[in-house]
């Protein structure tokens, strides 16, 4: 299971101010109060909205090439494949743009 940074900084104050502190109590109540937010903006994100398109994009993760057990070829330089997603959340087809890194690189573009 993943946790945000500010859940896993909460949880870490939690552990480590003395039991049955103010500061404890608060730093608890500061995480229900930030999980309930959460679980709010998730149920907002899966109400349909009439008239409306969603679409969900991911550039996944650089997967290097040659995918290879031989130790040699994985020390060596190997070329980043880059994969973009971009599906719309009530189809079932997604859609990849897939390239290379020596056709084009990976920026905010
Ligand atoms: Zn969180």
């Amino acid at each position: 299971m993943y946790v945000c940074n500010h859940c896993t900084l909460l949880d870490h104050k939690i552990k480590t101010v003395p039991a049955g502190s103010k500061e404890r109590s608060d730093f608890i109540i500061e995480k229900k109060i930030h999980k309930k937010r959460a679980n709010a903006f998730y149920q907002l994100m899966k109400q349909n909205v009439d008239d409306s398109v969603s679409y969900c994009f991911d550039l996944q993760q650089i997967q290097p090439l040659p995918k290879t057990p031989v130790q040699e070829a994985y020390y060596s330089r190997q070329i980043g494949f880059y994969n973009f997603c971009v599906v719309d959340v009530k189809g079932l087809y997604p859609k990849f743009y897939c390239w290379t890194e020596e056709q084009a690189g990976k920026g905010s573009t």
